[in-house]
């Protein structure tokens, strides 16, 4: 199918933006790396009035490390996070699972801020950013705010972002010596989707593992931090009990090829090997 007619702006600043959001109202649409939203059109799932392309503004652009925090432009692309030295020695688990997300080609193109904004539940970074509790920074006409990634997605590509706003980019606190982080996913080919993942960070003295966080993708409709789980571990059990408790914590729905039981178990088993893979 083809992409239902629309018009396009390309804006040059974030009050250029602003301003053609608040002209155009909801039937616009932003605009990124285009590697969801191209595919949404020619499916005909949205049909936007007009495209605003956001793709050239330096302001969403960039990596910096500064107070302790890790701030990246909603604009970075999957590959320059996947390759970035700054990531890779502050914030590691976004490294770890950035070779996660699709291939090669749609990591060059689509960006930390439309994967987020997507809110595919089974996609990698908004578990990364529940895992890591990153703040969204959000930005519109009348002043900006930010949010937290736990509370920021509210279903299946479906979120607390208004109409007239713009995700500027997301704030990571920067990880301490004590950080260790892993990120795990199965999917039924390499490049598709997961089916189900974690993102798994703790802090780890002498051998012992302390403030575990669980997240999980393809568990549910939204990204899953699985509290249960985490009071387990933070009690010192088992990963036998830890597993055990992401039935409390987990609603996966069933897909093509796998029931919710399935899910629940592979999210347990990976659970095993997460908690393997901090403690190692
Ligand atoms: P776009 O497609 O440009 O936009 C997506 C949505 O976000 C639109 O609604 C847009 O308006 C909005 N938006 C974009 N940026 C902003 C912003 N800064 N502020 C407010 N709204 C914004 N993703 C995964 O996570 N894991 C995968 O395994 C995976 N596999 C894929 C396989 C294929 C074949 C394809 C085509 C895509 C796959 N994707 C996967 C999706 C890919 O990661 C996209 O790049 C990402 O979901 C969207 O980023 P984008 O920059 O391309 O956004």
């Amino acid at each position: 199918m083809k992409a239902p007619p629309f018009a396009y702006a390309r804006a040059r600043s974030l009050p250029e933006v602003f301003k053609l959001l608040d002209t155009h109202g909801p039937g616009a649409k932003l605009l990124a790396g285009g590697q969801s939203l191209l595919a949404a059109l020619n499916l005909r799932l949205a049909s936007p009035d007009i495209l605003i392309d956001i793709s050239r503004i330096p302001e969403l652009t960039g990596i910096k490390v500064e107070g302790g925090k890790v701030h990246i432009g909603a604009l970075t692309t999957h590959a320059e996070i996947e390759r970035s030295a700054e990531v890779a020695a502050h914030v590691p688990l976004l490294a770890q699972a950035a070779p996660h997300i699709a291939h090669a080609a749609i990591r060059n193109a689509g960006t930390l801020g439309g994967s987020i904004v997507m809110a595919d539940p089974a996609a990698e970074w908004p578990a990364c950013c529940v895992a890591l509790d990153a703040e969204f920074l959000l930005a519109a006409q009348a002043g900006s705010r930010r949010m937290k990634a736990r509370d920021f997605f509210k279903g299946v590509y479906t979120t607390d972002l208004r109409p007239n706003e713009v995700l500027t980019g997301v704030e990571f606190p920067a990880q301490s010596a004590a950080h260790v982080s892993t990120f795990l996913e199965l999917a039924l080919r390499r490049g598709d989707y997961a089916i189900v993942g974690v993102a798994a960070v703790a802090n780890k003295t002498s051998g012992v593992l302390t403030d575990v966080r669980l997240a999980y993708l393809g568990a549910g409709e939204t990204p899953v931090l699985a509290r249960g789980a985490m009071s387990a571990a933070a009690a010192g059990r088992p990963a036998a009990d830890v597993a055990a408790a992401l039935a409390a914590d987990l609603r996966p729905a069933p897909d093509l090829y796998n029931s919710a039981e399935t899910k629940l178990h592979l999210a347990r088993v990976l659970t095993g090997r997460a908690l393997a893979a901090l403690a190692g």
